[in-house]
């Protein structure tokens, strides 16, 4: 066993797995996950294959966030006894929406050394390649998936001045860039990162109203980082005016400037952020409601379709 593994009690090591490609193991990881007592993983049957890529044989146990109120105690008392344990998630870094941070402090309030190996992430990798602020940023993860936690999160955000860095799977990503187009507005600057590290690795740099048109048009698929950029008071101020329209008024206001009916509606779309059956259903539904009004109310837009 190597010195790092050689403390009288056991120690924790937190190793970085790839996001996707495998060079992207490190040379220490291997070699240490190579001379520890157990890996506690969180999916061992997905370890299992990364871990014979690398010829790696050391037992593997169960660790995730449906059995760490029982295991994590378990692993504790392990290395209370001298073994050293590797927590792995299924790709990055554990901890990082994933299972990993709530051993480490058990660990820690146990008196258990605790050292990372480090290497892939997707928020980070991410990051670094967006083309925006890196010097301040703030890391969410997932978005609560719904109701009142997604809503108070994204109003407590709108104006916070860092970059802003997501997690996201792909079924969810229109939902989650229209959600984010209300909280933010769709002028902001923003970046999806794809794939990261695999064979259709893409960054889609564009501001979010496009990117949510962008997704309209071209199916999500694989995994989703997606980065903001900060609030900024100026960009802000200069977008407002013609993003307090609503759908109706701007196809309205387009037309007057003499746009096409259709084009009028893409460009409504695009410059609000919502997608084209958003403007079409925003002008159906004015016009219902007209319908239903008194005749003398009945002002509303030019009909969906372009035509009287
Ligand atoms: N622990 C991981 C890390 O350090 O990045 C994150 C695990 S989290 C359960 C999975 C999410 O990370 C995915 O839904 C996606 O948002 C992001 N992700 C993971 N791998 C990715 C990749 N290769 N490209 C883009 N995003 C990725």
């Amino acid at each position: 066993m190597s010195e790092e593994c050689n403390n009288k009690i056991g120690m924790l090591y937190l190793s970085a797995t790839p996001i996707g490609n495998l060079e992207d193991m490190t040379y220490r990881s291997v070699r240490i996950l190579g001379e520890a007592d157990l890996i506690a993983a969180e999916d061992t049957r997905h370890s299992r294959k990364l871990l014979s890529h690398f010829d790696i044989h050391t037992p593997l146990t169960s660790y995730h966030e449906h059995n760490k109120l029982e295991k994590g105690p378990e692993l504790v008392e392990k290395m209370l006894a001298g073994d050293t344990i590797v927590c792995i998630s299924d790709a990055g870094l554990p901890g990082i929406s994933d299972p990993g941070a709530h051993l480490a402090m058990l660990a820690i309030e146990a008196g258990i050394n605790v050292s990372p190996l480090p290497g892939a992430n997707a928020a980070l990798s991410a990051l670094i390649c967006s083309g925006l602020d890196t010097t301040a940023f703030t890391f969410y993860g997932f978005l609560p998936r719904t109701g009142k936690k997604r809503r108070e999160l994204l109003e407590r955000i709108k104006q916070s001045p860092e970059t802003l860095i997501f997690y996201e799977a792909p079924h969810h990503l229109k939902g989650t860039l229209s959600d984010l187009i209300k909280a933010l507005g769709p002028q902001r600057r923003a970046v999806t990162a794809r794939e990261l590290t695999k064979t259709f690795e893409e960054f889609n740099r564009r501001t979010l109203g496009e990117l949510a048109g962008y997704y309209d048009e071209h199916d999500p698929k694989g995994e989703f980082v997606i980065i903001i950029e900060g609030f900024d008071a100026e960009n802000e101020v200069a977008a407002e005016p013609e993003q307090q329209l609503s759908p109706v008024e701007m196809v309205a206001r387009l037309e007057a400037e003499g746009m096409g009916h259709k084009d009028a509606m893409r460009e409504t779309a695009k410059k609000l952020g919502i997608s084209r059956r958003d403007v079409y259903q925003a002008l159906l539904n004015t016009s219902s409601t007209a319908l239903t009004e008194p005749a003398s109310h009945c002002s509303g837009p030019p009909s969906p379709e372009g035509k009287a």
